[in-house]
């Protein structure tokens, strides 16, 4: 093992993936296929393709095949921003006094400012290459908008978005970055859709939610010629293309033969945990090594250490396929104070099967924690976190401290993905006073399980 480890561990640019990795194809007991909502039968591609490009649906139903090659126009985009920085965090063990060796994977460096570019650009060159004229979607704080538009200006498609009415009046900024780069963006509920007019004609002066932008998005995709709906997370082929953010980690560690210990990552639909954890897992499930690999969601959204393992709808409008896995319910919406991000109500399939089988852990964290680490890693790192990423860093700080405790020399890998600059209003609350824990009750959480599909 080497011991002049930089502080940044960059790859070449010729040492970029070539490939994303399907960690499903390692998987013995596979994610549970989608269903139809109305039979209830497993969805087929024929049943997908109205709604989603078909490449796409391709990789959304294959779980044999371990390796899709990355086209060479998405390595070409890649390289504008990738590969990311794996970081040797020498001040913060320093600053702990910890004999843990922490790194994380930073994936705030591009203008979207999260990792969630990695899958736009994916999604927007199948679109292209469909030769569909734009496609839909929805976002909720804006990270996943930002990232689209930026694809589908890459690509000249046009890029819908409907932003949740109160983000598109709270973060005017996010909105103007969408807009720079091309993309309408209408506050939902609107009135250009029969959906939104039905929601705005029963519930005047809304606000919106994601469940009512989602429903509107699919609307246009499907009423319209050359359209499609794109997701961020969640769904298989999210994890698919963000498992470059795990092969870049491995490649990075092997350079200097270290071998991580614990992996850490937020959890919001999993998609950039699903990535980052895709080729330690893989090794895991083949027998090959062993890591310990933890998610950390938000207390007051807690998925996968509260929410039952059970076929959900993946949206509240509920026109969706139905999923397998861990949720609380897609009725359920987090209380009104929750500032940190992760507010999904449910769980890739993926990553919920893997932990139903015990192969990695989840922890829940309270959001006035979150933020005090937040702060506590910008003052000592640099790096202004966002609130989502600061859940992981959170733990990390944790398992490092107990390190200190029992003098182990461990290694920790975090996933740090995306910048805080959006997120000051966020911040505010903090450092206002204005932000508390709130934990749902247990009878809350039963009511809104109790409204899931019977299947
Ligand atoms: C969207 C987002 C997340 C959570 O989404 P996952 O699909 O769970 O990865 C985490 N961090 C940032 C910065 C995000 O924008």
């Amino acid at each position: 093992m080497s011991t002049n480890i930089p502080y940044k561990i960059y790859l070449e640019e010729s040492e970029l993936p070539q490939s994303w990795y399907n960690l499903r194809a390692d998987m013995k007991n596979k994610p549970a296929p989608l269903l139809n909502p109305g039979t209830h039968e497993p969805m087929t591609a024929e049943e997908l393709s109205p709604v989603f490009c078909e490449e796409l649906v391709r990789q959304e139903l294959d779980d044999t095949t371990q390796y899709f090659k990355i086209p060479d126009e998405i390595v070409s985009f890649y390289k504008m921003y990738r590969p990311s920085p794996l970081v040797r965090a020498y001040c913060l063990e320093e600053k702990l006094q910890t004999p843990a060796k922490i790194y994380y994977k930073f994936e705030g460096n591009n203008t979207s400012g999260s990792h969630k570019l990695n899958s736009a650009i994916a999604q927007a060159y199948y679109a292209k290459k469909q030769g569909l004229k734009g496609v839909t979607t929805e976002t909720g704080a804006g990270q996943w908008g930002t990232a689209l538009s930026m694809a589908c200006s890459y690509f000249d498609l046009d890029c819908k978005v409907f932003m949740v009415k109160v983000s598109y009046e709270q973060k005017p900024f996010r909105r103007e970055v969408m807009r720079t780069y091309g993309a309408s963006v209408t506050p939902s509920p609107s009135e250009t859709t029969n959906i939104g007019k039905k929601i705005l004609a029963e519930h005047p002066g809304t606000t919106g939610s994601l469940g009512c932008a989602i429903s509107e998005a699919v609307e246009v995709a499907t009423s319209t010629e050359g359209y499609r709906y794109v997701l961020g997370s969640v769904l298989n082929q999210v994890l698919l293309h963000q498992s470059v953010i795990g092969l870049e980690t491995k490649s990075a560690l092997d350079k200097y033969g270290i071998k991580p210990d614990i992996i850490i990552g937020c959890a919001g639909g999993g998609s950039n945990l699903g990535g980052l954890i895709s080729p330690f897992m893989g090794e895991k499930l083949r027998g090959e090594a062993d890591y310990r690999i933890i998610a950390v969601e938000p207390v007051s959204c807690p998925s996968f250490t509260r929410g039952t393992f059970a076929y959900d709808f993946c949206d509240t409008g509920m026109v969706c396929p139905l999923a397998k896995m861990y949720t609380l319910g897609s009725g359920y919406i987090p209380a009104p104070n929750h500032a940190g991000g992760l507010r999904y109500h449910g769980m890739s399939s993926t990553l919920s099967q893997l932990y139903a089988d015990g192969l990695m852990e989840a922890v829940s964290v309270p959001q006035t924690e979150v933020f005090k680490a937040a702060e506590e890693f910008a003052r000592i790192e640099g790096i202004l976190p966002a609130p989502e990423s600061s859940h992981a860093i959170k733990v990390a700080l944790d398992e490092a401290k107990k390190c200190k405790e029992t003098g182990e020399e461990k290694t920790i890998v975090f996933g740090l993905t995306g910048t805080g600059y959006f997120d000051m209003v966020a911040y505010e609350k903090f450092h206002n006073g204005e932000m508390d824990d709130y934990v749902p009750t247990d009878e809350e959480i039963a009511a809104s399980v109790a409204k899931l599909p019977k299947i």
